[in-house]
């Protein structure tokens, strides 16, 4: 528990917030600023800052919880699918410092956008980043 983090005080019961799916390690909400109807969020219970930061079983359990919240929100929205997202340190947009995936339900031409821009890697630049990669396990 960290005592100014805002998805420890809605575990907590702190801040009133209902949660639309609970276990025993996990648990859903649905976000307060939505990017489409129903968009959830699947928070562990426990206070870790990132993805990298979960103990590896946590992790697990938060991404078996992912999956009962997305079939749960694809089935409420009437969506055809969904986004699975996850914001890592504030470069990557992440706002609250304690882990959590997000569930974005999605229809065809609905008109939301993550707003990336792929660009092929320059000739030679793929295999120096494959390299560069690997070498970093
Ligand atoms: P992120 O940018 O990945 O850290 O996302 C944090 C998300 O938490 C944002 O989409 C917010 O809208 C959402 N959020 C913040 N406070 C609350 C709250 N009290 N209840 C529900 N969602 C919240
Ligand atoms: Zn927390």
């Amino acid at each position: 528990m960290a005592a100014d983090c805002i998805f420890c005080r809605i575990e907590k019961g702190q801040i009133p917030s209902k949660k639309v799916y609970e276990d025993a390690r996990c648990f859903a909400i649905l976000d307060i600023n939505p990017v489409a109807w129903g968009h959830a969020l699947v928070i562990p219970r426990a206070h870790h800052e990132t993805w990298l930061d979960l103990p590896a079983d946590l992790a697990a359990d938060l991404a078996k919880s992912s999956q009962k919240v997305g079939a749960a929100v694809k089935k409420a929205a009437g969506a055809e699918g969904f986004n699975l997202l996850m914001n890592n340190h504030a470069c990557a947009g992440q706002a609250v410092f304690h882990a959590h995936l997000h569930v974005i339900p999605r229809k065809t031409a609905d008109g939301i956008r993550f707003n990336w821009t792929p660009t092929p890697y320059k000739p030679g630049q793929l295999d120096m980043a494959i390299d560069a990669v690997m070498v970093a396990f």
